[in-house]
């Protein structure tokens, strides 16, 4: 069966179905989830109940005693994350959340909705945790824990991207994101993972990133990167590699060096880094700046961001500088301070360019690309010609990460402008910490899973065609490596004719090196085609 066309998915029904929410029982319908994680990767990670399965399977295969781990393994989250058990108990049910979400608005099914959502694990809380649900049962709310559950839990909490954008219009302040985060714990606990999530976690294990490239791999993608920008700009630029004793240790997402349109985002930090002279080394043991673990459990996201703090120690340099992505600054300052800092050992970022010292950045010691750039160009010290991008006509894709988790909403912005004559806006509830996701983000974002992706990412696509009609706009920029692979198909589907780039391709674009060669082209390596263009 092919996938339906825009047209068709856009006849979205909102009424609500015939039967009670109360009734778990899911169909697993192709296009609208992803497959199960395969035994060999959970077996790579230590995972429990490795076996071959697949959601639209009768048999799940779970252990025994799955009913008892489950419900253990609530009592103990709930003791634990204090934060778990208020959004378990606090929900009014006012609504406020409830049309706030993307795949509620794209897909119409009420189960999509932030707080029914939620309900379907604060029930099974209620029947197993409180006295009313003991008492009253479904009278109070409550459900029994069954199968059925189970199988529901796997479908609406992998339609969840953990983009906290119903959060930001909680009375509350409830985090559905974070009732995911442990609803997919659970699932973990008795083998009920997706492989879109599992194996880049296990690939990172086993050689140090995502997409499980190897450190001679890596190697081989960092010097083709330099020979392609001396072509480009004549400038050789020197791009080490686990250099002991260098000032700053880059990291960045493995799609950045593998994938694109990543790839010119890369380019565009080794041009700015090297003509502003940071002495900087990647390391091949730490070459994933993104962390799968946040879609699986707390361990794992423990467990993968502690390589980058052990190789800033071992390679002994003094703070830490991340690239584009998203997953990793939520990582970075919503849980690594607890988790594996904070980290003493570095020094507090200082820019060795302005002397500009990151105060913010104090404990994790880790500056992201964007506010190292943003005060370059705000204390002048690179020359840019923004007319290189004038092909592009820009918008902005507040990622959700970046701007609700740690509040980068300007820096990115003052570097489009600086960068790009022109530029324009999504519509206001669009953008900044009311961003709209694309729709893929936290491990969905797989080929199986093609039609939730596209109603997910419905609302963000619409915003993209608003500023496409009104101003011509043709290029959506972002800073998060999933987003630059997932936006794509997405734009394609629904928007035919607006392109993705991160905003180091522009910077990189923009910059006038020096002793550069003639520019005949931009990173892409398509030709440099200055316009006229009203420099409003
Ligand atoms: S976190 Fe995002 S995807 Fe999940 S329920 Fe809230 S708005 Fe929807
Ligand atoms: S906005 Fe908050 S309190 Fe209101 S229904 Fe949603 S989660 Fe519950």
């Amino acid at each position: 069966m092919s996938n339906p066309k825009p047209e068709e998915l856009v006849q979205i029904q909102y009424e609500n179905p015939p039967k009670s929410w109360m009734e778990p029982a899911v169909e697993f319908r192709k296009g609208t989830f992803c497959y199960s994680a395969l035994a060999k990767n959970l077996n790579y990670l230590g995972l429990p109940n490795p076996r071959e399965w697949q959601p639209f399977n009768v048999d799940w295969k779970l252990p025994a005693d799955w009913k008892r781990i489950i419900l253990d393994g609530m009592k103990e989250r709930l003791e634990k994350f204090r934060s778990f058990r208020l959004f378990m108990d606090i929900c009014v049910r006012c609504g406020a959340c409830a049309d706030k979400c993307h795949f509620y608005i794209g897909s119409g099914d009420p189960k999509n909705m932030p707080v029914l959502r939620a309900e379907l694990v604060r029930s099974v809380y209620r029947r197993y945790f409180t006295l009313t649900g003991r008492l009253f049962g479904s009278l109070a709310g409550a459900r029994d824990l069954t199968e059925d559950v189970i199988k529901e839990w796997f479908y609406y909490f992998h339609q969840c991207t953990e983009c906290r954008r119903c959060s930001v219009f909680c009375p509350y302040g409830i985090d559905t994101a974070e009732i995911t985060m442990i609803v997919r714990e659970l699932l973990n606990l008795i083998g009920c993972n997706i492989n879109w999530v599992l194996e880049p976690a296990a690939n990172c294990f086993r050689t140090g990133n995502h997409l499980g490239v190897q450190p001679h791999g890596f190697k081989d993608s960092v010097d083709f990167a330099v020979d392609e920008l001396e072509e480009l700009t004549g400038i050789r630029v020197d791009a080490s590699i686990n250099r002991k004793g260098a000032e700053v240790l880059l990291i960045v997402p493995s799609a950045d060096y593998f994938g694109t349109p990543h790839y010119y985002t890369f380019l565009g930090y080794l041009a700015l880094l090297h003509e502003v002279g940071v002495d900087y080394t990647f390391s091949a043991y730490a070459s994933e700046g993104g962390n799968f673990g946040l879609f699986n459990s707390h361990e794992m996201i423990k467990r993968l961001n502690a390589k980058i703090y052990a190789e800033a120690q071992r390679l002994k340099v003094k703070w830490i500088l991340g690239g584009e992505c998203g997953h990793m600054w939520r990582v970075l300052h919503q849980y690594m301070d607890t988790m594996n800092g904070p980290a003493d050992f570095l020094d507090v970022p200082v820019s060795p360019v302005t002397g500009t010292r990151f105060e913010h950045a104090r404990s994790t010691k880790m500056v992201h690309i964007c506010e190292f750039t943003a005060d370059l160009i705000h204390n002048g010290k690179l020359h840019l010609d923004p007319s290189r991008n004038d092909r592009w006509n820009v918008t902005f894709h507040d990622s959700c990460n970046p701007a609700r988790a740690m509040g980068l909403l300007e820096e990115p912005r003052y570097i489009l402008r600086n960068v790009c004559n022109r530029f324009h806006e999504m519509p206001e509830n669009t953008i900044r910490e009311q961003t709209f996701c694309c729709g893929s983000g936290s491990g969905l974002g797989t080929d199986e899973n093609f039609e939730m992706r596209m109603r997910g990412g419905l609302p963000r696509a619409n915003a993209v065609k608003y500023v496409k009609e009104k101003h011509g706009v043709n290029l959506l920029a972002c800073i998060c490596a999933i987003d630059k692979a997932t936006l794509p198909p997405l734009l394609e589907y629904w928007v035919p004719g607006v392109e993705v780039a991160g905003v180091h391709e522009l910077v990189g674009n923009a910059l006038v090196m020096r002793g550069e060669k003639e520019r005949a082209t931009d990173l892409r390596g398509e030709p440099l085609v200055v316009e006229e263009v009203a420099h409003a």
